[in-house]
């Protein structure tokens, strides 16, 4: 069977701009306004030479229960089906609450954990990118998914682990 490969994070950190990018098409719904993704949604993707499901994640806001809550909620279903998960945070905001949630429900999850520093779309962003290793979930990936910056780096590294 071929590897799954879960894109998670909080709303509007770019990860459906990823999965795009990663598919090398644009299929996932990208939106301005956080919360358009459906729970769950699987794309077959390929990566030197590697075939594998991609899971973008979102749609989870909700008003009622707050949005910390229903991202680690629905986080903890996407991980359980993945062999690996790619963690994407936006570098230039940097770590809060709700991706501090969201990393325990990781870390939870015992699956190997590749951290993508998103809207690095330039060298300026790499020093925000640094700072994310404080995670301890070893080397942050900087990665523009809006231009391709080190979407290759980064794939590279997923693959090393999936
Ligand atoms: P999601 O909610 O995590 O799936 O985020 P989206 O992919 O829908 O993106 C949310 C917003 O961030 C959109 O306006 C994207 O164009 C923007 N975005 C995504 N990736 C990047 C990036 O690498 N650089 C910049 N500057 N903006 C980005
Ligand atoms: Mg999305």
């Amino acid at each position: 069977p071929m590897p799954v490969l879960a894109v998670v994070g909080r709303p509007n950190v770019g990860k459906s701009t990823l999965v795009n990018r990663i598919l090398g098409r644009r299929e996932a719904v990208v939106e301005d306004t956080p919360g358009v993704t459906r729970d769950r949604v699987f794309y077959e993707a390929e990566w030197a030479g590697t075939d594998f499901w991609l899971v973008d994640t979102g749609g989870w806001e909700d008003r009622v229960q707050g949005i910390a809550y229903r991202v680690a909620e629905q986080a903890e279903i996407a991980v359980e089906l993945a062999d690996a998960v790619l963690f994407v945070v936006d570098a230039n905001v940097g770590i809060t609450e709700t991706d501090e949630q969201l990393l325990k429900v990781l870390r939870r999850s015992r699956r190997p954990i590749v951290l993508a520093a998103n809207k690095v779309d330039d060298e300026r962003g790499e020093l925000e990118a640094a700072a994310l290793w404080n995670l301890g979930l070893g080397e942050p990936h900087p990665v523009s998914a809006l231009h391709g910056r080190g979407s290759g780096d980064l794939l590279d590294a997923v693959l090393a682990v999936l």
